[in-house]
């Protein structure tokens, strides 16, 4: 995709929408030509970099990434004015139409199109369930964090495996951060690297439900995945309660729940990604008792015992989440990923992914979207639906949600 196609005098501006935006630093990570930087608030691109490469974007968990706009090449938008964002302008704050259509004699339905062009971006952009309750996002950033107390610190996989998984919560005590679930927070790391360089916010789903762990405790718990030699999270599942950490957030407005008791939750995950999904069910659990809407849980590990929550997730009745809790490594036994068992599942998953009431929400390693797509576009198949344009359909009506690093 090229800024070519428009008329002299007008440029393509590859922005970030900060109300979706996790800050995840995937982007900046990412960008081959370091167009992509934050400050305390947002992520940002730089217009005097962008070459519209387009590698930023499938990586983008929320698609917050792929937002443009059609603006004046000297009056592009600074890095400064992109900071201060809380949400993105509409194309039409920027009265260009006229403009354009002033400037190269291209007619106003056609710099129309092409300002639409530009905003489908390359993959659609993310939308919320309609029935989503409204996200607050954002209310602490790194110069202004909120200060949290460890309230309790669980090991949730099996102390015989290696794979060292936590629960932390994470009590606010007088000060109000407001979550709900699918969103995320930060956690201000308190070392530098080795270069004495501030380190990224790291970010972590919320795995309670908005009214904490407990009913109106006023915490968030967070599931923690301690990996060797990774300075934060090592530092994170060391914390004893009491101690303080310093929190960002809170982030996304698209990876939500919907507000719905009538919507069926078919819900993918891997490892960790399981966090927004123990929120999902204890939401459920606690406001929609008995809700006609079906929960579905597909979710992989290597082991049981290196499966989060194996043991009070065998708690949760089947009402509330049918669970498919499958396994890679155990001796003797097949190699099965999430994917395997949903196709094995295909008679009943076919009829729930054609319903209009069913919301797909897929959490968790990145290498596991591919095959988790191509089970879903075959399941679909079998059942006379076509998911090349069922998938971005759902994705458009706020019922299709990514979230994988
Ligand atoms: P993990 O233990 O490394 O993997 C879980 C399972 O996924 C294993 O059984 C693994 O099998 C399997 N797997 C590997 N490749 C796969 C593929 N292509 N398709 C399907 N399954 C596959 O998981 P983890 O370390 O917990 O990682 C979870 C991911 O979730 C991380 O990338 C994390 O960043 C992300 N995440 C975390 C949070 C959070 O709040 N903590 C939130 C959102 C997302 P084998 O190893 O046997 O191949």
């Amino acid at each position: 995709m090229t800024a070519t196609a428009l008329p002299d005098g007008l440029k393509k501006q590859h922005v970030i929408d900060p109300e979706i935006c996790i800050r995840c630093n995937t982007c900046e990570a990412t960008c081959p030509v370091g167009a992509v930087t934050h400050n305390d608030a947002n992520y940002v691109v730089d217009p005097e970099k962008c070459n519209y490469c387009m590698d930023c974007i499938s990586p983008c968990p929320t698609g917050s990434i792929d937002n443009w706009r059609i603006v004046r090449a000297e009056t592009a938008y600074s890095l400064g004015e992109q900071m201060e964002w809380t949400e993105l302008p509409s194309q039409e704050d920027l009265g260009d139409v006229a403009l354009a259509a002033s400037l190269a004699d291209a007619s106003e339905a056609e710099i129309a199109a092409l300002i639409e062009a530009a905003h489908g971006g390359a993959g659609g952009k993310a939308v919320p369930p309609a029935s989503a309750s409204k996200p607050a996002i954002n209310l602490f950033t790194r110069a202004k964090p909120a200060i949290a107390t460890i309230q309790g610190n669980f090991r949730i996989t099996d102390p015989d495996t290696e794979s060292d998984v936590r629960h932390i919560v994470l009590s606010f005590g007088e000060t109000q951060f407001p979550v709900l679930e699918g969103q995320s927070i930060g956690i201000v790391p308190p070392v530098t690297n080795a270069d004495g360089k501030e380190l990224p916010i790291r970010l972590y789903s919320v795995a309670s439900a908005r009214d904490g762990e407990k009913r109106n405790a006023n915490n968030v718990s967070l599931t923690v995945k301690r990996v060797a030699g990774g300075l934060v999270s090592e530092w994170l599942c060391n914390r004893k309660v009491g101690e303080k950490v310093f929190v960002t957030g809170p982030f996304g407005a698209t990876f939500l729940m919907p507000n719905d008791a009538n919507a069926n939750l078919l819900m993918i995950c891997t490892g960790t990604g399981s966090a927004p999904f123990r929120a999902f069910t204890e939401r459920r659990r606690r406001a929609m008792e008995g809700a006609p809407g079906r929960a579905i849980l597909f979710f992989g590990a290597r082991t049981p015992g290196e499966l989060p929550y194996f043991g009070p997730l065998q708690k949760v009745r089947d009402e509330v989440l049918a669970k498919h809790l499958v396994f890679s490594r155990v001796k003797g036994a097949p190699k099965e990923y999430v994917q395997d068992r949903m196709r094995a599942e295909a008679g009943a998953l076919g009829p729930l992914i054609g319903a209009p009431s069913t919301h797909i929400f897929i959490c968790g390693l990145k290498g596991m979207e591919a095959g988790v797509d191509e089970a879903l576009a075959e399941i679909a198949s079998a059942h006379g639906l076509d998911w090349a344009s069922l998938k971005p359909a759902m994705r458009g009506e706020g019922r299709y949600h990514v979230e994988t690093y």
